[in-house]
């Protein structure tokens, strides 16, 4: 076993000028910079953290694809694989044009720690392709996925590599790899990946799965700080697959959502929002909340420091920065979407004793009951929708408790206090393990 006297160097997070002249952190170093922390705090040995600090392996790929109007187009496809140590590695596939190697390498860190956190017995990993979704054909994204899925399929496999949707990506896709793959291994192979259509092996209370998470992990901070849950006002921004269903979940259980936003608009109404409205609205208008009635237009950028209880980032990453978190009201963050707030806002939002509950264990639904999908199809037995939320509740509490007794413990913020509890877990398995 690795003494636990050595300890990590700790690196100083390296900070880019991008071309605008904004010092720009990496993605990756503002990942580093908290595991340091939390490295520090807890005196984890040298050798799990060199190991954690460094994915296990990075592929990059060149697809060529047939474009409808007949020309070829080459797109850059991403898969890391950051940690194994707990399990095969489990994430999900985003399609966005700001995908690039630090981004991918950042959410795979994060999945091997949300995984830890979530008690599940995956490692991390994450996949992408730089590409914009919303201007690619059924087809061209049909052809684009399985030739990702080709391109992978020695990366990819049941008790190895396990991806799911994330930004850009949902069930369709999942349908295609599920295909793809199955071909090229010439059985039928479902379990390779999660966020399934129903009637190709897809759990019930996926897709909402994450979004429901936030929504727990809300009303557990709620608990903890002291907010009356009937009178505490809410933000949501974002209206995809997180957004959506943690604002519609919220309501339905009587929660006070008082503003919504998604990339065309953002609405306000003190007196809370019509979510099963908004919903209705967002089906009928190409998945967009513009043109919404139900709440005064409001700034898409001011729903961040809106005067509201709690905020839930359910949208893209970097959203709180060292610039607008001086201006944040809400005394409750949740974070829903994957890296919202930036290692300078952080500082920030500590001094400001704001909690913030870290994606890593807020977003973590998701992949939990991406678990469960694994489980049922490796089974054969399928469970209710009543019993994957049941299961799911109950381990968003203890992944809650946990987080919260480690910050306290070692004083500190509960990102960090995050970051704690997956690192006390990794490292039991991989010093377990050895070295060789
Ligand atoms: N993409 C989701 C996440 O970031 C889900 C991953 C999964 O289910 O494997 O957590």
């Amino acid at each position: 076993m690795a003494t636990k006297t050595k300890k990590a160097n700790i690196s100083k997070p390296e900070v880019k000028q991008i071309a605008n002249g904004v010092h720009h952190q990496s993605m990756f170093d503002a990942v580093l910079a908290r595991l340091d922390k939390a490295t520090h705090l807890i005196n984890l040995s040298k050798d799990v953290a060199s190991v954690l600090r460094n994915p296990e392996r990075q592929v990059i790929v060149s697809l060529p694809v047939k474009m409808d109007d007949g020309s070829m187009r080459v797109f850059e496809g991403f898969r890391i694989v950051h940690n194994t140590a707990i399990g095969p590695s489990k994430g999900g596939i985003r399609y966005a044009m700001d995908v690039d190697l630090d981004e991918v390498k950042a959410l795979s860190a994060w999945m091997t720690f949300k995984c830890s956190i979530a008690n599940i017995p995956y490692g991390g990993a994450k996949g992408g392709i730089k590409c914009d979704p919303r201007t690619l054909s059924l087809g061209e994204l049909e052809r684009l996925t399985k030739a990702y899925t080709v391109a992978m399929a020695d990366v990819f496999g049941v008790d190895k590599d396990i991806p799911a949707p994330d930004m850009g990506t949902g069930k369709k896709e999942m349908a295609w790899l599920v295909d793809a793959f199955s071909k090229v291994k010439r059985h039928y192979e479902p379990g390779v990946v999660t966020g399934k259509p129903l009637t190709l092996g897809g759990s019930e209370g996926r897709e909402a799965a994450t979004g429901r998470g936030v929504m727990v992990a809300a009303l557990e901070a709620m608990k903890v700080t002291g907010l009356n849950r009937k009178t505490a006002t809410i933000a949501v921004q974002g209206f995809g697959n997180v957004g959506l269903h943690a604002a519609r979940l919220m309501h339905q259980n009587k929660l006070k959502v008082v503003a919504i936003s998604d990339h065309t608009a953002a609405f306000h109404n003190p007196k809370g929002i019509d979510i099963p409205n908004a919903v209705k609205h967002a089906q009928n208008n190409g998945g967009v909340l513009k043109g919404f009635k139900g709440g005064k237009e409001i700034n898409k950028e001011d729903i961040v420091t809106l005067d509201v209880d709690v905020f839930a980032p359910c949208a893209i990453q970097n959203v709180i920065t060292a610039a607008n978190a001086p201006r944040i009201k809400a005394k409750i963050i949740v974070e829903g979407a994957n890296g919202p707030t930036t290692a300078e806002a952080d500082e920030i939002l500590a001094n400001k004793k704001i909690v913030v509950v870290p994606d890593v264990l807020a977003n973590g639904g998701g992949v939990t009951v991406s678990y469960y999908e694994w489980v049922q199809n490796r089974c054969g037995d399928y469970w209710t929708e009543a019993e994957v939320a049941a299961k799911q509740d109950a381990s968003m509490i203890k992944a809650f408790e946990n987080v919260w007794f480690n910050a306290k413990q070692y004083k500190t913020n509960m990102r960090i206090g995050a970051y704690i509890t997956a690192l006390k877990r990794l490292e039991k398995a991989i010093n377990y393990r050895g070295f060789y």
